[in-house]
């Protein structure tokens, strides 16, 4: 019943949530859904929107769109609290998690989802951490435009993370500058530590990657690491320099302690296959913020599905937790057709992934979340599914149309 988890009874099972990102969010949704009326849920965040970020990688291309949702809705009809502060400290013996503001939150479960801290790899790049890089890359299309720059190098500067907005970035300069006829003027180059583009989808999938960054006249190196850039040369691991030109990069993910919470040698949290932070008790992490060098919101929300089923058990609920066994989920923006990407992670390597043209997953959101990704889907309609295959016309053409509200893995056509 709507508004009933409002007032949790006083016995409930107290679950803290530190996040308001993905992972926190996904959390939240399906511990509500798993445990019902058995937990009472705070999350603690500062700010006060959800913005969905994947999405900015089109706006200086101008086919993006900002989606953003007020937490206070989301959490209310969830039947969370919502606390504007920050987690300073966990206190384990107390069972207390610290705010920066000084309020000490008792609980029965902690779920820490807090993120990263972004940093510039290359100070004198352009650097797209998200949002933030929109103004930079569109000044870059504007030089461009003005004839001032003729070769822009496209970096991956760091293995841990998400290599996924990098080529889009690369490919939609290139549609961009074909639309304004000056692609020929312009050098497009992706420098990539990765055997092959997107390797942890398989050579199949990765193959296709390249093949399509080649059919928009973008150079590949591949298996190539990139040392430094300054003075506007970029010196590889190989002793070979690209000089003259533009450098874009992501920003590299940190891990950011938080007192009382173990980490490892770069700040990020090590968890066990069901998202427990290693030698604590009762407190999970999930998301960038953990150990798993894949920095993505797909496998955010998986983390977070495994660490609620784990506290929803814990909570008296009739679940029985699965592992962590996560399965990559990718959608590559063009400019054109999208890309949709899957694959099963697993530790023994990378496995042969699907690359299609339709839809893999219900809703086709970036960000692919069994709870979180209806949810957006039916509150924004087609702000949360990519702006340009849905201004396209590219349509899903399959006859099996599953409502936004419901997630499904589809299988390829
Ligand atoms: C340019 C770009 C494009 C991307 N594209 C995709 C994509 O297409 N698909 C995809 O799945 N992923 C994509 N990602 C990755 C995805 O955005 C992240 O993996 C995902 O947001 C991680 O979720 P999270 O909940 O761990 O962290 P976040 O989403 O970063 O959330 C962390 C939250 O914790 C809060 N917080 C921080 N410190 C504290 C504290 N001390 N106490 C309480 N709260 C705190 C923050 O304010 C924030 O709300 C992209 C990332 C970038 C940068």
């Amino acid at each position: 019943m709507p508004g009933m988890h409002n007032r949790p009874a006083a016995s409930s099972f107290r679950v803290v949530i530190a996040g308001g990102g993905v992972a926190g969010l996904e959390a939240m949704l399906a511990l509500r859904s798993l445990a019902e009326d058995r937990v009472s849920v705070d999350l603690i965040t500062p700010e006060s929107e959800f913005v969905y970020g994947p999405l900015a990688v089109a706006e200086p291309f101008g086919f993006g769109r900002r989606a953003h949702f007020e937490l206070e809705e989301l959490l209310r009809d969830a039947g969370a609290r919502h606390h504007r502060d920050a987690l300073a400290a966990v206190d384990a013996d107390e069972r207390l998690a610290r705010t920066r503001t000084g309020i000490a939150f008792p609980y029965d479960a902690l779920l820490v989802a807090t993120g990263t801290r972004q940093r510039d790899p290359f100070p004198d790049a352009i650097t797209f951490p998200g949002r933030a890089g929109v103004t930079g890359m569109g000044h870059l299309l504007a030089q461009i435009e003005r004839g001032e720059v003729r070769r822009v190098v496209f970096v991956q500067a760091s293995r841990i993370g998400w290599s996924l907005p990098l080529y889009e970035l690369a490919l939609m300069t290139a549609g961009h500058l074909e639309g304004r006829e000056l692609a020929g003027g312009v050098e497009l180059i992706v420098v990539t530590p990765e055997k092959v583009p997107l390797e942890l989808f398989g050579d199949r999938a990765g193959a296709a990657v390249r093949s399509r960054l080649e059919r928009s006249g973008i150079k590949v190196y591949a298996g190539v690491e990139p040392v430094e850039y300054s003075d506007g040369e970029l010196k590889l691991h190989s002793g070979e320099v690209i000089a003259g030109g533009r450098v874009v990069t992501l920003a590299v993910p940190d891990g950011h302690g938080i007192a009382g919470l173990p980490a490892d040698e770069e700040g990020f949290v090590e968890v066990d296959e069901r998202q427990r932070v290693t030698g604590m008790e009762n407190v999970y992490a999930a998301g960038d913020m953990t150990s798993f060098p894949v920095k993505q919101g797909g496998i955010a929300a998986q983390q977070a599905d495994t660490a609620a089923q784990a506290i929803a058990a814990a909570a008296g609920a009739p679940v029985t937790p699965v592992p962590f066994r996560p399965v990559l989920r990718g959608l590559l923006l063009t400019g054109g057709a999208p890309a949709y990407l899957r694959a099963p992670l697993s530790r023994a390597g990378h496995e042969q992934g699907d690359v299609t043209v339709e839809p893999l997953w219900w809703p086709p959101a970036k960000i692919a979340a069994k709870h979180l990704g209806p949810l957006l889907a039916l509150r924004a309609g087609d702000r949360a599914v990519p702006a340009p295959p849905a201004e396209r016309g590219i349509s899903v053409s399959r006859e099996l149309k599953p409502e936004l509200g419901e997630w499904k893995d589809l299988e390829p056509e």
